[in-house]
């Protein structure tokens, strides 16, 4: 097993509302197991970047270690660094997963989370429980 764990900042807030749906079925089996493996293991440590990770490995869109192309690699970074100005820690932080999903629950509920995600196809459902008043772009 894993002992530690490379995770990009907006992935923290996929790994909490993932329900079992993705891009392929390597893609789905790969984000189980580490969903899994944070579940199981509260003290496993976690570096938080914001390039291609432990999740995109498994991505068809990852594209040698980019996310399809340089225009949406740069619009995913940028989510990524949002999410860490709201944690206010830097990248390549290593806390534990407890830490880190303790912050993450803290700082980013989910009114900020739909704003930061953006225009991301898998929104309608994350949030499917947010309140009626916010309105999907
Ligand atoms: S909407 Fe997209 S970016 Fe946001 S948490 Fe869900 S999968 Fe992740
Ligand atoms: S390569 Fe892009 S679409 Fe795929 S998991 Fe990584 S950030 Fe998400």
């Amino acid at each position: 097993m894993k002992r530690k764990l490379i995770i990009r900042a907006h992935h923290l807030m996929c790994i909490q509302r993932f329900e079992g749906y993705g891009y392929t079925e390597e893609f789905v089996e790969n984000m189980q197991y580490i969903v899994d493996m944070i579940n199981k293991n509260p003290d496993i440590q976690i570096t938080i970047v914001t390039e291609c990770d432990d999740i995109c490995t498994f991505c068809p869109s990852n594209i040698n270690g980019k996310c399809r192309g340089d225009l949406l690699d740069n619009h995913i970074t940028y989510m990524d660094q949002q999410v860490l100005d709201k944690l206010k820690i830097p990248e390549n932080t290593t806390l534990n997963a407890n830490e880190i999903f303790q912050i993450t629950g803290k700082y980013l509920p989910d009114s900020v989370a739909f704003e930061i995600c953006d225009e991301c196809i898998w929104k309608h459902i994350c949030f499917k429980n947010i309140s009626t008043h916010m309105q999907y772009k």
